[in-house]
């Protein structure tokens, strides 16, 4: 039986990266079989909607789900919503998964591999915003229940990891009753895990310690704007946002997608750097139950981002074809 992939572009270098991946996919020799879906903004300006309905029912078809990327625009756009932001409070896709792990190039700090875990449905993204007159007032929205399933996931995840350390990052200091309840619940739960070192630390403190120490953070979970821009600082220590895959995994799917957008600066330029798509594709061949697949490919970018030819973003010159066919090759050779 052949696994079912969906595949969305979205916009931008999603056009790009997304490609490439299916290409490497396709050099695993596992029995794929493809269903392309639309979504995003470039979807909207065409059908006045950013994720139609049939694009939820094909995710909901398939096996996984892999995802480019899609555009905000910073105004607001009457009708508009943030797709990727829409499916995961869809399909309740509430652990997000972010990997850094040092990579075999000069921008990457050596000795780091860690996982951030964000919370993906709740926090501020539930975009309630409002506003009077000069006033604007955000909710961020934080629950027992969703704090309790993210504790679990993240607990799950460093219990399954040789140094079994979590560490829960938070602001309860400043704010006791949102991020208190998500500390004082994750805690709560760590104690179904007595295998798993728990310690807590504020957001502001772990953002510093991740500069200075990278090495000692193990798994890290937090609400969903704190994890988001943590996980660009981490993205950023390994060698920046062109390396950084994710996973957005819930109990009945999951969609997998580089941790950047759709870079409109680079977009149409054949110069993205298709590492982090690709290696969003092998956390969805694990996931799949494909270990050894997985670990094949993120062996091969390995082995192309040693050797090189490299991307601009990473001081090369290479296209993301000539890129990604190293990559299929080194696969291959495997
Ligand atoms: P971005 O990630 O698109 O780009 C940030 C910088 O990193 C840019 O200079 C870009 O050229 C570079 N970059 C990103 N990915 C790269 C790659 N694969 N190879 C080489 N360079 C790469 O973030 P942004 O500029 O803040 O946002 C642009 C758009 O993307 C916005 O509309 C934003 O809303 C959207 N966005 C979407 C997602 C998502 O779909 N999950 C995530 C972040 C931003
Ligand atoms: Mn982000």
């Amino acid at each position: 039986m052949a696994y079912r992939i969906c595949l969305i572009e979205g916009d931008g270098i999603g056009h790009e990266v997304i490609p490439a991946a299916r290409k490497v996919l396709e050099a695993t020799g596992l029995p794929l079989e493809f269903v392309e879906a639309e979504a995003g903004w470039e979807t909207f300006e065409r059908r006045g909607t950013s994720v139609p309905e049939e694009t939820v029912e094909k995710i909901l078809s398939c096996h996984a789900t892999l995802f480019g990327a899609a555009t905000s625009p910073t105004r607001k756009v009457p009708g508009f919503f943030g797709a990727i932001r829409y499916l995961r409070r869809r399909l309740d896709l509430y652990a997000n998964v972010r990997p850094a792990k040092s990579r075999p190039i000069p921008g990457s700090r050596p000795g780091v591999d860690l996982v951030i875990v964000r919370e993906n449905t709740e926090g501020l993204y539930v975009e309630q915003e409002r506003r009077y007159l000069d006033v604007a007032i955000a909710d961020a929205v934080i629950s027992k229940k969703a704090s309790e399933r993210i504790g679990r996931a993240a607990l799950r995840i460093a219990e399954g990891r040789p140094r079994k350390t979590l560490h829960i990052a938070h602001k309860a200091n400043v704010l006791p009753l949102t991020q208190g309840l998500f500390l004082d619940t994750v805690k709560e739960v760590a104690k179904d895990f007595p295998l798993v070192n728990v310690q807590d630390i504020i957001v502001d403190n772990c953002a510093m310690q991740l500069v200075m120490r990278p090495e000692r953070f193990d798994v890290i979970v937090t609400t969903n704007l704190l994890g988001d821009i943590l996980s660009d600082l981490t993205a950023g220590l390994v060698g920046g946002l062109g390396l950084a895959p994710s996973a957005n995994v819930g109990d009945a799917t999951a969609v997998f997608e580089p941790v950047h957008g759709s870079a409109p600066d680079i977009a149409g330029k054949g110069i993205a750097n298709p590492t982090a798509a690709i290696l969003s594709a092998a956390m969805m061949l694990d996931y799949l139950g494909e270990k050894e697949a997985a670990r094949k490919v993120e062996q091969a970018v390995d082995l192309v981002l040693e050797k090189g030819p490299r991307t601009p973003d990473l001081g090369g010159n290479a296209t993301t074809e000539a890129f990604t066919q190293k990559v299929v090759e080194a696969l291959k050779a495997l």
